[in-house]
């Protein structure tokens, strides 16, 4: 019987069969070409935070900066990549402080325009560690267990209602003229400080916190994706305007239900003939686990040409590669807070080592002036 084009494909990391596991439907042992761009973007976030991660070390040693702060570590800021959505579209202007941040946001929105939410499945670094996760639980019970129907539902809800609450805060509750005071606010100017402090000095709440969450992920497949990541839930609303949606060939269908099996969003693919779910992830499992070719495949109409592994995987990196480039020769990608100001903010911090994990009014005062006054050395 004839196979999809993707099962020919091979990916070294997949090679490594990290806890293979045989008779649970190929699509979970055969997704290489998905898997490749996934460890790409893991290995482009690793570098990412590495080289951030040394960019403060000099800081923070008084020593010569020779490694520049990699901008795209604001892709891990996406509160205030909502806010300076905001703040662009009321006035069209992209802030100075995140550039970046709010470009690979603009991006990645705009993946779920037409592949739903592609960055969940292909290079979100949890999506990965999902993936692998879920074969540890295949691993231990054998078999996918999943929540009953009465539970799964409402538990779903709980990622579209953080969600909701950050979009209400943004968008509603936060009046337009606070938003560029929020911008240029220490607060947002260092997130990306102390959101590599959280990992590097992680406190005991916080670590218990993630790993209760990657063993929960072991118990209950995709447990963070499925019930509580908001940014894959507004992925998913974004991606209700896609175009590009599974189709199924009902008459050709052996309802073997291989394709359900391995569904990471656990829908009930069989019953319907066009995908609609803000759950699904263009992953393609189902596409890849169907022993039938092009009975269900993904495109943008059902008469369409099946948009394979490779297409998606070759749209993704070319988009990414052109927008971040065009966002450098633009001038909308380095922001312009001065070295000096994260070397200050970072000695600052540590002198004040016992620091509590919110900043206090005083606190946030002092660094407003601090900031104010070095901006006018500057000037
Ligand atoms: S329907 Fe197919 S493409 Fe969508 S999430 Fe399920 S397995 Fe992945
Ligand atoms: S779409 Fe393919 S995998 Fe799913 S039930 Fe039909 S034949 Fe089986």
């Amino acid at each position: 019987m004839p196979r999809n084009e993707s099962k020919k494909s091979t990916c070294y990391f997949d090679k490594i069969k990290l806890f293979h596991i045989n008779g649970h439907g190929a699509g979970l042992n055969s997704i290489p070409i998905r898997r490749c761009v996934q460890v790409l973007f893991l290995i482009i976030a690793l570098f990412l935070g590495i080289k951030f991660y040394m960019f403060t070390g000099q800081l923070s040693s008084g020593a010569a900066v020779h490694i520049a702060r990699p901008a795209g570590v604001e892709a891990f800021l996406p509160i205030s990549a909502l806010v300076s959505l905001k703040y662009f579209l009321l006035t069209g202007i992209i802030n100075k402080i995140h550039p970046a941040g709010l470009i690979i946001f603009i991006m990645i929105l705009s993946t779920a325009v037409v592949f739903k939410k592609v960055f969940c499945a292909w290079i979100c670094p949890f999506g990965l560690l999902s993936d692998y996760l879920e074969k540890l639980h295949l691993h231990i019970f054998g078999k996918k267990i999943n929540l009953p129907q009465w539970v799964d539902f409402p538990l779903r809800g709980i990622k579209y209602i953080i969600a909701g609450f950050f979009l209400w805060s943004v968008f509603f509750a936060m009046p337009a003229v606070d938003l560029k005071q929020f911008i240029q606010s220490p607060y947002n100017t260092f997130a990306d400080i102390k959101m590599l402090e959280f990992f590097t000095n992680i406190s005991a709440v916080s670590f218990i916190v993630i790993t209760i969450l990657i063993l929960m992920s072991v118990i209950i497949s995709h447990f963070w994706c499925r019930y509580l990541c908001p940014y894959g839930a507004l992925l998913g609303i974004t991606g209700i305007f896609s175009p590009g949606k599974i189709h199924r060939d009902d008459e050709k269908c052996l309802k073997c239900g291989k394709c359900e099996k391995v569904c990471p969003g656990l829908i009930p693919i069989m019953e319907k003939k066009k995908i609609n779910s803000l759950e699904c992830s263009a992953c393609l499992r189902c596409v890849d686990a169907c022993p039938e070719k092009n009975v269900i495949k993904f495109s943008f109409f059902p008469g369409n040409t099946p948009v394979s592994q490779k297409k998606i995987a070759l749209v993704l990196i070319v988009f990414f590669t052109l927008g971040i480039t065009a966002s450098k020769l633009s001038g909308h990608w380095q922001n312009n807070v001065p070295v000096k100001a994260y070397r200050q903010y970072i000695l600052n911090s540590r002198m004040q080592s016992n620091m509590p994990v919110r900043i206090s009014r005083k606190e946030m005062k002092h660094m407003i002036e601090m900031m104010q006054k070095m901006q006018r050395m500057q000037k």
